[in-house]
C-alpha cells in the first residue's frame, strides 16, 4: 500500500471505531478529504482509492482542480472557504457542496434561478472572534430561514470549524444545538459538518455527519502562496 492509501485506511478506521464508540452507524458519515494547496494529481490518487468526496478552500483553486479533472465525472466537489460575494458565482460553477454559507448577501450571491439547486450549510461561528468565518449562533436560524426561502439552494444544516482555545466536545454541543434550531426551520437540514485532522473522534461523539478531513490523510501541506 501507498502512504496515500495507508493515511487513508488509517483514518476510516479510526471514524469507524468512533462512530461505533457513539452507538452510531459509520454508514451514516461522510469523510470528505481536503486537499488544499495540493496538486490535482494527488486528488487523482484519491478517486483511484475510491474518494468520491474533496474540498477547497479557495475559489480559483477548486476551479482549476475541478477544470483539470474533469473526467472524474462522478467526484463530488465541497467549498469549505471563506467567500467573497463577487466570486459567488464561480464558487456556484465549481461546487455541489458550499459549506461556508455565513451571511445574507452570499446567499443573494450564490443564488441561480436557472440552475439546478446546490446544497448549502451555514457556517456556524464558535469563538468569540467577529472576523472568523460564521453567523453568530444565535443568527444562524435567521440566515437558514434565507436559504430555505431560495429556490436554487437547498438548506441541508450547519457546518463549523472548533476554537483552538476551547476543548472541542464543548464547542461541538453548541454546534449540535445550532443544529437543532436550523432543522426547525427545514426538517431536511440534518447534516452536521464539523470535525477535522485533530478533533473528528470528538466531532463523531457530538453527532457529526459531515467529516472535513486534511493533513491527517493527505500529508503535510506543501507551502501556500
Ligand atoms: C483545511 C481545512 C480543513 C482540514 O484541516 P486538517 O487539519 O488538515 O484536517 C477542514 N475544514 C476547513 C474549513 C479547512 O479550511
Amino acid at each position: 500500500m501507498t502512504t496515500l492509501a495507508s493515511r487513508l485506511a488509517e483514518v476510516d478506521g479510526s471514524i469507524a471505531e468512533a462512530a461505533r464508540s457513539a452507538g452510531r452507524d459509520p454508514g451514516e458519515i461522510a469523510r470528505i478529504v481536503v486537499t488544499k494547496f495540493h496538486p490535482a494529481a494527488l486528488v487523482r490518487q484519491l478517486h483511484d482509492l475510491g474518494v468520491r468526496d474533496i474540498a477547497e478552500n479557495r475559489q480559483q483553486e477548486l476551479t482549476a482542480k475541478r477544470d483539470e479533472l474533469v473526467d472524474l465525472g462522478d467526484m463530488r466537489w465541497h467549498f469549505v472557504g471563506q467567500i467573497q460575494s463577487k466570486k459567488a458565482r464561480a464558487v456556484r460553477r465549481a461546487a455541489s457542496v458550499v459549506h461556508s454559507v455565513d451571511r445574507e448577501k452570499i446567499v443573494h450571491a450564490l443564488e441561480d434561478p436557472a440552475a439546478d439547486p446546490i446544497d448549502v450549510l451555514v457556517q456556524v461561528n464558535l469563538t468569540d472572534d467577529p472576523q472568523r468565518g460564521g453567523v453568530a449562533p444565535e443568527h444562524a436560524s435567521r440566515l437558514a430561514e434565507t436559504i430555505a426561502a431560495a429556490d436554487s439552494l437547498r438548506l441541508r444544516g450547519v457546518m463549523a470549524v472548533a476554537p483552538l482555545d476551547e476543548r472541542p466536545a464543548a464547542a461541538f454541543e453548541r454546534l449540535a444545538h445550532c443544529a437543532e434550531n436550523v432543522r426547525a426551520v427545514d426538517a431536511g437540514a440534518t447534516w452536521i459538518s464539523a470535525g477535522m485532522s485533530q478533533d473528528f473522534v470528538e466531532a463523531i461523539a457530538c453527532g457529526a455527519t459531515h467529516l472535513r478531513i486534511g493533513t491527517a490523510i493527505t500529508g503535510p501541506r506543501p507551502p501556500q502562496d
